[in-house]
């Protein structure tokens, strides 16, 4: 049979700031991939994201090298440059734009979120185009159901007419910001991220001021 169409392309991307990446976003990852029987996973370390100014993120190669390093190990994991290429602040909805480019349009993309972003979600830049151009899974850790993650997920569902899925994951309670602050008091971040990781943070000296 001859191949006019190509077949359909389905992938996630997880956007996140990986300063430093951990179990939380890898056990994530793998999940959505798993649950919505995903061709890969995307990992998109952000450049200058408009939500986190309040905190000078770590050097944006640091940031990139060390998702390449956690990532290495899944053949469906791959890491993206493109935010951290672009120059000024960058938005989620022109880097979903520059994917449907170069994917076309048979792809399907999934964005991954934590549950705490998915409460913001309505403030990002352009957010209609952006429900137009994805889906969204939002990570709940299990027995999880936030009334205010509910009441979000309602709102939006009957503003954009836009359903956002829901994944549970076992790992939430880590996060770069308590890793940051063990390295900052002398705190062991074992078994929180892969040991390459912690390595590379430590051959670099990273996060103890
Ligand atoms: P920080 O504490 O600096 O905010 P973080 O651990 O939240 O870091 P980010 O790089 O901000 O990591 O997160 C990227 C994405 O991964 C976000 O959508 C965030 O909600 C999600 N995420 C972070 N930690 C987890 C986790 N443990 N389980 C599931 N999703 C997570
Ligand atoms: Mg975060």
């Amino acid at each position: 049979m001859k191949e006019n169409r190509k077949s359909k392309i389905r992938f996630a991307v997880m956007g996140g700031t990986f300063d430093p990446i951990h179990y939380g976003h890898l056990v994530t990852a793998v999940a959505v991939m798993d649950e919505y029987y995903l061709d890969k996973v995307i990992f998109m370390p952000s450049g200058n994201p408009p939500h986190k100014m309040s905190r000078a993120t770590s050097d944006a190669n640091h940031r990139y090298l060390m998702t390449v390093l956690a990532t290495t190990t899944n053949p469906y994991f791959e890491v993206s440059k493109a935010e951290i290429d672009r120059a000024g602040i960058t938005y989620t909805v022109d880097t979903i734009r520059e994917l449907r480019n170069i994917y076309g349009e048979n792809t399907e993309i999934y964005f991954i979120t934590g549950a705490d972003a998915i409460l913001e979600i309505i403030t990002w830049h352009n957010v209609e185009e952006l429900f137009r151009m994805c889906f969204f899974v939002a990570a709940t850790r299990p027995g999880f159901h936030g009334k205010d993650m509910e009441q979000k997920l309602n709102e939006i569902k009957s503003k954009y007419k836009k359903e956002i899925f829901k994944i549970e994951v076992p790992s939430l309670a880590i996060s770069s910001t308590d890793i940051r602050g063990r390295i900052k008091n002398g705190k062991t971040i074992r078994y929180l991220l892969p040991e390459a990781i912690e390595d590379y943070i430590r051959k670099f000296n990273l996060y103890l001021e």
